[in-house]
C-alpha cells in the first residue's frame, strides 16, 4: 500500500483510518476525503482486494458527487477486507466489530456498497446510531425498490429537452443493463412519454422498434428470466444493444462499456450515464466531437445518494423523489449551460462545478 500522503491534494483526503482487531480478524480502511460541506456520506464495501488508492479515489468521487448534488455532506469510502459471501453470522460479527471501531468517527456516515446491504447497515446503526440505506422498519427509504436512481435519470433526460431540439414525447430509448437502475429508468421514462425500443442484460438484447411493453418486461425480468427470452420483441446478442438506433442510450450495467473500439457503433443523440464511468474518457471526447450529448454519471445517477441524504435527515419517500427531481434538473441545467458557455465537455463542466462548491464550502470552515 502506498503512503496516505501520496494520494493527497488540496481537497483531501482529510483523514485515513486503518482499523485492525485481531480478535474478530477485522481489517478495514476508512478514507474521509472532505467534510467541508458536512459529515461525509459514502459506502462501506466488503471485498478482499481494494487498495488504499482505489478507496481514496472512490471517496473523492463521493465528495464530488455529493457536492454536485448540492447535499450538505462531504465524501468518504470504507473497505472491509473480507469475503462478502461468508456465512451471515460471521458477517454480522465482522460488521459489528467494524461499527464498534468507527463509533467515534462521527464525521463518517456509512451506506451500503458492494458486499454490504440494508441489513449490514442496520447492524452498523444498532452499534453507532449512524448509517444510511436502512431497512424501512428503521426509517429507511429502499432506494432500489422505489427506483431512486432510475427516477433521477428520467428527470435528467426530460431536463435535456431545454438544451437542444430533443423531445421526450415519443423518444426512442435503449437501455444496457435491465437491473435496478435500468428497469426503473425504463418505467419512469415510459411514464413521461418515451418508447423503450431495446433493453439488454448480461445474457442478451431484446429489440422492438415499435416499443416494448415496459411493465410486462419488468415482471418477466423480476421472475428471473433473461430479457432476450421475452416474447414481445426480437432477441439479439448481448452487445447488439450498442448498435440500436435510438434517441437516448442509457448504460446501466458496468464501467467502461463504451470505449474507443466501439464508440462509433453508437447511434444515439444523447447518452445518459446510469452506471458509473460507463464511457472511457477517449470515447466521451469522440462522442462530443460527433455532437452526441453525454449526461455525466455523477450528475444524473445521483438519485441514490440524494435519497440516502433525505433518509438521514428524516424525510419521507415522497420527499426523496421530489428532491431528486428538483436537484438533478437544476444541476444538469447548470452543467449544460456552463459546458456550452465554456466550450467544454459536460463532464469537465460538472467537475469544475463540484470542485468550486467544495472549495467554497472549505472557505467557510475554521482552519485552526
Ligand atoms: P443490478 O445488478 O441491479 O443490474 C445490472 C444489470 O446489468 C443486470 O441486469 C445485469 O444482467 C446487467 N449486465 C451486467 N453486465 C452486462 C453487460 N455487459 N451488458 C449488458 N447488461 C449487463 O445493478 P444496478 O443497481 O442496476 O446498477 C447498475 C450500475 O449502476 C452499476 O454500475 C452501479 O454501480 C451503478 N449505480 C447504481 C446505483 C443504484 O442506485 N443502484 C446508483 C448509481 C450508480
Amino acid at each position: 500500500m502506498s503512503d496516505a500522503f501520496d494520494i493527497a491534494d488540496e481537497l483531501g483526503p482529510e483523514k485515513v483510518f486503518y482499523l485492525h482487531d485481531p480478535g474478530t480478524q477485522l481489517r478495514a480502511i476508512v478514507v474521509i476525503d472532505n467534510v467541508a460541506a458536512g459529515p461525509a456520506i459514502g459506502g462501506t464495501r466488503m471485498a478482499p482486494d481494494v487498495s488504499l488508492e482505489e478507496c481514496a479515489r472512490l471517496a473523492r468521487s463521493m465528495t464530488l458527487k455529493n457536492a454536485a448534488a448540492g447535499l450538505p455532506h462531504g465524501g468518504a469510502k470504507a473497505v472491509i477486507f473480507a469475503d462478502p459471501h461468508q456465512p451471515t453470522a460471521d458477517k454480522e460479527r465482522l460488521m459489528r466489530a467494524y461499527a464498534y471501531a468507527i463509533r467515534e468517527i462521527t464525521d463518517y456516515i456509512p451506506g451500503p456498497d458492494m458486499g454490504t446491504n440494508e441489513i449490514a447497515m442496520a447492524w452498523v446503526h444498532d452499534m453507532t446510531g449512524r448509517s444510511v440505506g436502512l431497512p424501512r422498519e428503521l426509517g429507511g427509504i429502499p432506494l432500489d425498490e422505489i427506483g431512486a436512481t432510475g427516477y433521477g435519470l428520467a428527470a435528467a433526460v426530460e431536463a435535456a429537452q431545454s438544451h437542444g431540439d430533443f423531445r421526450l414525447q415519443g423518444a426512442r430509448i435503449a437501455i444496457q443493463g435491465f437491473g435496478a437502475v435500468g428497469m426503473h429508468a425504463a418505467r419512469y421514462l415510459a411514464q413521461r412519454g418515451a418508447l423503450l425500443v431495446a433493453a439488454s442484460d448480461s445474457a442478451g438484447t431484446l429489440v422492438r422498434a415499435e416499443g416494448l411493453d415496459v411493465e410486462a418486461l419488468i415482471d418477466w425480468k423480476r421472475g428471473g428470466h433473461p430479457v432476450a427470452e421475452f416474447t414481445g420483441g426480437e432477441a439479439r446478442k448481448r452487445d447488439a444493444i450498442i448498435d440500436v438506433e435510438c434517441d437516448v442510450w442509457i448504460p446501466a450495467a458496468r464501467p467502461d462499456v463504451i470505449h474507443e473500439g466501439n464508440v462509433d457503433r453508437l447511434r444515439a443523440g444523447i447518452v445518459a450515464e446510469g452506471a458509473n464511468i460507463p464511457v472511457t474518457e477517449a470515447a466521451e471526447r469522440r462522442l462530443a466531437e460527433r455532437g452526441v450529448l453525454v449526461l455525466p454519471d455523477f450528475i444524473v445517477n445521483a438519485g441514490g445518494v440524494i435519497c440516502a441524504a433525505v433518509e438521514y435527515h428524516g424525510g419521507s419517500q415522497n420527499e426523496a423523489l421530489r428532491r431528486i427531481e428538483e436537484k438533478i434538473r437544476h444541476n444538469l441545467d447548470e452543467v449544460l449551460r456552463r459546458a456550452k458557455a465554456e466550450g467544454t465537455m459536460p463532464r469537465t463542466a460538472a467537475h469544475d462545478m463540484a470542485r468550486e462548491r467544495v472549495c467554497t464550502a472549505m472557505r467557510f470552515r475554521r482552519r485552526w
